[in-house]
């Protein structure tokens, strides 16, 4: 585990008060990054150095998984949507029959990280055989920057988007390009997606990496008749205007609750303009500024601060306690076919 990660009286004080008797149980996690230390061995300083979330989390096996959720959420039945960290340099192979493994010991429901330049047959074989509930592909796959600007075909290709259309799986995507969720070429992606694949469950992490709620609001509209045929997941994502915009206009089923774990384990919130987001956090990482260093004692984890937007969000827009079950639990059990 990260030494890093540690639960302090604070932290105990805000889920009791914000948290404790608000969460239902059981929880399904659906976004956590699963690996061992020898899968993501290969992987540079200069990649980690390039991107604040490696820096935070890079390694966790399932055993430190179990651990964090219970020191998080004492008490409460959490279950797994295990994804491999998505990075070039890992052993992609070696990562997805780690996972497949715990899908067999029923530990997770997991999915298969692709590679652009993999085989339909290979692909269709390891889908299968690994009793995967379907496919994480990831833009790292076909460019080495953050939201770069490449297609969504460039690293889910069109023959791998067939056999999840073919066996019913899903696809769990994280958007390229600078305009993300609002970007016209996104949009027209995710439409000829959902349109021409219409077997396949797609899924858009982080709300389209809508962290700012422009960029919701501007793809949900531009997503016109396919809105209602996508879903999205909710992780990192702590923006209430995010959540706020996401209840008012989408179903509720088509909202999962994800974490991102293990990038997101430390102490902290963000701050927003318009278009950008900032992290203000207490731990010591090489980006971390220490802009707000007088208040990082009162902060909670990242992940609580998350958790209460989206409940705070759900009782203002009147949600059931039936909507609160299904968006932390059941509605990642229906996507992924989970258990
Ligand atoms: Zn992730």
């Amino acid at each position: 585990m990260y030494g890093y990660f540690q639960k302090d009286d604070n932290d105990e004080r805000f889920y009791a008060e914000h948290l404790a008797n608000r969460l239902p149980d059981p929880i399904f996690d659906a976004h956590a990054h699963l690996n061992l230390p020898e899968h993501v061995s290969r992987v540079s300083q200069q990649t980690i150095n390039g991107d604040w979330a490696l820096e935070c989390g890079l390694v966790m096996p399932y055993e430190d998984a179990v651990s964090y959720h219970e020191t998080l959420f004492p008490n409460l039945k959490m279950k797994i949507l295990a994804l491999p960290w998505p990075l070039p340099e890992a052993d992609i192979p070696a990562n997805n029959a780690y996972l497949s493994g715990l899908a067999g010991e029923n530990k997770v429901t997991a999915l298969m990280t692709i590679r652009p330049e993999w085989d339909a047959e290979y692909v269709e074989k390891q889908l299968l055989a690994g009793g995967f509930a379907g496919f994480k592909p990831y833009p790292y796959m076909a460019a080495s920057e953050k939201g770069a600007e490449v297609s969504i075909f460039d690293f889910l290709p069109h023959h791998h988007l067939e056999i999840a259309d073919k066996h019913g799986k899903a696809v769990l995507l994280h958007l390229p390009r600078k305009g993300r969720l609002a970007d016209d070429d996104n949009i027209h992606e995710i439409r000829t997606i959902v349109q021409r694949y219409p077997g396949l469950r797609l899924v858009i992490a982080h709300f389209g990496r809508s962290f700012n709620v422009k960029y919701l609001k501007e793809g949900l509209i531009k997503l016109g008749d396919d809105k209602g045929a996508v879903y999205f997941d909710t992780a990192a994502v702590i923006n209430p205007a995010v959540h706020r915009e996401a209840l008012q206009h989408l179903r509720s089923d088509q909202i999962l609750f994800g974490m991102d774990l293990p990038i997101l384990l430390w102490h902290g919130k963000r701050r927003w303009t318009e278009t950008e987001y900032f992290n203000l956090c207490r731990e010591d990482f090489s980006w971390n500024k220490h802009t707000d260093a007088d208040n990082e004692k009162s902060y909670t984890f990242f992940v609580y601060e998350q958790c209460k937007a989206m409940l705070d969000c759900m009782e203002e827009e009147g949600a059931s306690a039936q909507t609160v079950k299904d968006i932390f639990h059941h509605n990642a059990v229906k996507v992924y076919g989970a258990k």
